[in-house]
This record gives structure tokens, sequence and C-alpha cells, in this order.
């Protein structure tokens, strides 16, 4: 973990946040590679759930959340953990990490009982402050999906089963953030919700598993890493008739890296329930069971029914963490000599290619090194910077060590013979190609 940690900050892809004033626990700052490598993570699970498939409809909804919303599915009542508090030092521990009844900072076995800690942070809205005028920032992108239901539905006449996928931020008031971006306060998820008939529920869970896993396994993610973890009834969430969880074997132990739940309609039947506006589409036929708002009509049996969901809950931060911690290889030399490189896939690298002009500030290789930038820039495949450093064997290391599969050098060659030399991270071996071919060759190479 430290290795990682270190090249985080070195390389900027992750930073404390507000480190200049001490830092603020368990929050962090992406930095100029790590908002690529994120958003090139989020922008393959976004192709995974919307782009591939016909079935499944995007939302970005608000992060600000009436407080209706988290009482009525259940969050105000059961979003908590355990916290006992340390009468010694004063510092406060989630139940399941104290060990043998001593407090994990001075030792002491003088701790208080444990009460419920709910982990959902609120803010005043509006100019006055009071018990009323507050939001909840949501804990989870899924409740704003159950309270838009209907208008998805609605404006693209989706057909159950059909599912609703939000990528956002979520906040909890974790009592002990820890292990970098594993467990934080403010982090991201990418969630979807797929809505089914009931019955077809235990089915469903079992096909997202499959399609979930093999999607880890296509950012870099070995088999081997993976554990799936069956969660056994006493420790399911209050919404939840079956969850199995993909475990990722991180460098501090096998943890959660995505949750797979059962939501049964246990969202969508209790903000349902909970609806003073029971307005329908003009079109449907008012019976009492259609005064539920968020139910559907079944078609061909007459009936109305409030759809059962399989909710894939996958952490942005963790599988950055996962993917960073698959890629990262120590590699020793024929000379002796080491070098760490990240075997990232080319489709998360957040740079493509480095265009590196052999001698710096020469201007004929300058000219021409950035028409090639522009050139494979205009691909739309990601990031291609110009490196006009003039060393070339640091450019490769540092390059190796942030994940960017190819180097490209612009030498006097380059200016006779129209040829670049194209280096790839992995082999090291390089290969002289003509100018005329490099937007193909670039291109098959990023495949
Ligand atoms: P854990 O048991 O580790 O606290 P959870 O079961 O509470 O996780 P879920 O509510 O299922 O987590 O959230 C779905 C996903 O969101 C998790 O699999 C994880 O990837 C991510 N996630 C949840 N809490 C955090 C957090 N505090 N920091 C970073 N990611 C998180």
């Amino acid at each position: 973990m430290e290795e990682l940690v270190s090249l985080c900050k070195r390389r900027g892809f992750v930073f404390q946040s507000g480190e200049v004033y001490g830092g603020l626990q368990g929050v962090y700052d992406y930095g100029p590679l790590g908002v690529e490598l994120k958003n090139n993570l989020k922008n393959s699970w976004w192709s995974s759930m919307i782009y591939e498939r016909d079935d499944i409809e995007g939302l970005d909804a608000s992060i600000l959340s009436k407080p209706e919303l988290f009482k009525y599915s259940g969050h105000e009542e059961t979003f908590s953990d355990p916290l006992v508090d340390c009468r010694s030092c004063k510092s406060r521990w989630r139940e399941d990490l104290v060990k043998d009844g001593k407090c994990l900072a001075c030792g002491s076995t003088d701790l208080t009982d444990a009460r419920a800690f709910n982990l959902m942070f609120k803010t005043p809205v509006g100019p006055v402050e009071n018990e009323e005028s507050f939001a909840y920032l949501r804990p989870e992108t899924a409740q704003h999906i159950f309270t838009s239901f209907k208008n998805v539905q609605d404006s693209t006449s989706k057909q159950i089963p059909f599912g609703i996928a939000q990528i956002g931020k979520a906040f909890r008031n974790e009592i002990n953030p820890r292990n970098f971006i594993f467990r934080l306060r403010e982090f991201e998820q990418m969630e979807l919700e797929y809505f089914v008939r009931p019955g077809e529920d235990e089915a469903a869970l079992d096909y997202w598993r499959e399609q979930r896993l093999s999607w880890w396994k296509k950012q870099g993610i070995s088999s081997s890493s993976l554990e799936i973890y069956d969660v056994p009834p006493d420790e399911l969430a209050h919404y939840s008739k079956r969850t199995i969880d993909i475990m990722y074997r991180f460098p501090h132990g096998l943890e959660e890296l995505e949750g797979i739940a059962n939501r049964t309609d246990f969202d969508l039947g209790s903000h349902t329930k909970n609806q003073k506006d029971l307005s329908l589409s003009a079109n449907i036929k008012k019976n009492d069971e259609s005064t539920m708002r968020l139910a559907v009509q079944d078609l061909d049996a007459k009936k109305w029914f409030v759809p059962y969901v399989i909710e894939p809950s996958a952490g942005v931060d963790r599988g950055f963490l996962a993917i960073l911690n698959e890629a990262y290889t120590l590699e020793v030399l024929a000379d002796g000599k080491e070098r760490v490189v990240l075997k990232l896939r080319p489709h998360l690298s957040p740079i493509k290619a480095a265009v590196i002009p052999l001698k710096k500030n020469n201007e004929g290789l300058v000219a021409l090194a950035k028409e090639i930038k522009s050139g494979l820039q205009s691909l739309g495949k990601g990031r291609v910077i110009l490196e006009n450093t003039g060393n070339i064997g640091k450019a490769y290391r540092r390059h190796d060590e942030v994940g960017t599969p190819l180097c490209i050098t612009v030498d006097f060659d380059s200016l006779e013979r129209d040829t670049v030399t194209l280096r790839d991270r992995d082999s090291m071996e390089q290969q002289t190609v003509a100018i005329s071919d490099l937007k193909q060759t670039y291109s098959e190479l990023l495949k």
C-alpha cells in the first residue's frame, strides 16, 4: 500500500485533500493523472451499461436530498454503525474494529457501550438554519433512481425488465476512514438498478454477478484476486433479500469491491406507500392498485405490480485502488536495474501516448512532434502529450511508471525519412513506423 500511496502522490494520481491545512480525513483529491484514470474507468462502466445494451438508461440526480427520501428508505433509522467511545483518551471507534475490548489508540479498556451512529451527513438548506430546513447528502446514489423511476419510465417508454444507471458522489460519515482511498467519507459509486418482475429476481442476481465479474476482469483484475462472498442473512442490509459481494484482495486484505443486492420491491414499495402525489400517466386506467405511483402495469395480466430490483453497486475509488494494485509491477532488468511499470489496460491509461522529440527545443523536431501529437489526439482515444524534455531515458521511465502504453520518439530520421520510433511499455520493444501509418498502428495497438 505504501508504494501505491507514494506513486499516487509522486506522479499526480491522488493527493490528500486540504493537505496544506493538515488534511481532511477520509477525503482525497484526484490529480492530473488520477482524474484521467478515474474518468476512463467510469466511461468503461457507462459504456458497458448504456451504449453496449438497449435496456438501460442513464441518470444524473442531485446530491442534496429531501429528508423524506432517506426517512422512507429506512436510512434515518437503520443506516448506522455501532460506535464506542474511549473514556480515557476520548477517541471513537467502530465497534467491530475494537479487539479484546481495548481502545486502539491508548489501549484502555474503559470503553462505553456501543451506540448507533448514523452515517448520513446533514446540511442546512436556505438562509435560516433550523431543524426543519435541512437536506441530507446522499449516502448512496440509488434512492434518487427509485424516486425518478416513473419519470424515466414515462419518458423512455421502457418496459420491465429495464435498468437505470448512475455514477456519482456519495457521502458517509465513516467513523474510522482508512486504508487510503478504500474507506472514504466522500466517494463515488457506479450503481445500476435493474428492475424485473417479482419471481425473476433470483435469476437476475445470478446474471448480474457474472456480468460484473466479467467486466472487472476486462479492467485488468485477475480472477485469482477476486472472490464471491454470499452475505449471510444476519449481515444483510435492511432492504436486502440476498446480497453477493465481489471481494478483491486489496493490499490491506480481502474486502468488498462491489455489492450486488436483491432489494426486492422494498424501495419502490416504501416510496409508493408514502406518496401523497398519486398522479399517474393520463392514459392509465385508475383502479385501487394503480394509486401506487411507482407500480407498473402488467399489460397481459391487466394488473399492477411493484417491480423487484437487482442492484450492482461498485465503488469508483475502490475500483481505482484495485486497478492500480493489479497494474503495479516492479521488474528487475537484465542490467540489474529496477523499473516500476504500471501495466494498465490501454483503455484505462491516463496518457495513451507520449510524443518525445529527441532534442529539447529543436525547432524542426518539436514542430513535427506537435503535428504528430495533434493528429493522434484528434482520433479521440484519450490524452496524448508532447514531452519536450530532451531526456528520452527519463521520459520512458516516467511513462512506464504512469502506465502510458506507447512512447513515440521523433528523431532526425523522422525529418529525413518520415519515420518515428514506437516503444511498447510492457515489452520495451521498439519498432520503426512510417508517419503515414502511425494513426493506424496507434489505433491497433491501443485496442
Ligand atoms: P462496507 O461494508 O465496506 O462498508 P457497504 O456494504 O456499506 O461497504 P455498499 O453500501 O454496498 O457498501 O456500497 C456499494 C459500494 O460503494 C461498495 O461496494 C464500495 O465499493 C463503495 N463504498 C461504500 N462505502 C464506501 C466508502 N466509505 N468509501 C469508499 N467506497 C465505498
